[in-house]
């Protein structure tokens, strides 16, 4: 019999530390496979093309979900995130675990979409304050981009209620840790 494959969706406020926790989770789990999401946003100076999101135009965006090629997507700000829907399909088939770092509209998407195969994980700042004081440090988003980023990670806080765990990131290998005893139970 197959093994069933199984879709991580791993949400979290702006700033939260999703990114580096997801590098440290595919370092020590490198078994687990990375869905990486198409964006109309801009690169961040310390991203690479393809592997922390595919960058493009706003026209190849609709280009791909006319041709069903997107398995959800959402406006995030003022631009577009996706998921391609091929490498989900396929690793999903193949019985592996995928991780898909998502905000919560997409999750609760994909939660429909898959009830059996999701586990969403919310990861939480220790706190409001600290969490704007990290996107702060962080300097890549212009103030305009940053309030915003806090306004909808309110929203996104309020929805943590829906997620099937939570996770305080006070402390990036500890929430590490907690992350794999999650995966591996
Ligand atoms: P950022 O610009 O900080 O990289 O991402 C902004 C938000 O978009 C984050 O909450 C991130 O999880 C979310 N996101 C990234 N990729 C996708 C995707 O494919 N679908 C959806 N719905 N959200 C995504």
């Amino acid at each position: 019999m197959n093994k069933k494959g199984r879709l991580v969706l791993f949400s979290g406020p702006s700033g939260v530390g999703k990114d580096t926790l997801l590098d440290i989770l595919l370092k020590k789990r490198p078994e687990i496979r990375h869905s990486v999401s198409i964006t109309t946003r801009k690169k961040r100076e310390n991203e690479v093309d393809g592997v922390d999101y595919f960058f493009i135009s706003r026209d190849r965006f609709e280009n791909m979900i006319d041709n069903n090629g997107v398995l959800e997507y959402t406006q995030y700000g003022v631009n577009l995130y996706g998921t391609p829907k091929e490498p989900i399909d396929n690793w999903l088939s193949e019985g592996e675990t995928v991780i898909l770092k998502i905000e919560v509209h997409g999750a609760e998407n994909i939660k429909k979409m898959y009830p059996e195969e999701s586990v969403a994980i919310f990861i939480m700042p220790p706190s409001i304050e600290v969490l704007e004081q990290r996107l702060r440090n962080r300097g890549t988003e212009n103030e305009e981009d940053l309030i915003r980023r806090m306004e909808i990670a309110t929203s996104e806080i309020e929805k943590s209620v829906d997620y099937d765990y939570i996770i305080v990131n006070d402390n990036l290998e500890s929430a590490a840790n907690e992350v794999i005893k999650i995966l591996d139970n």
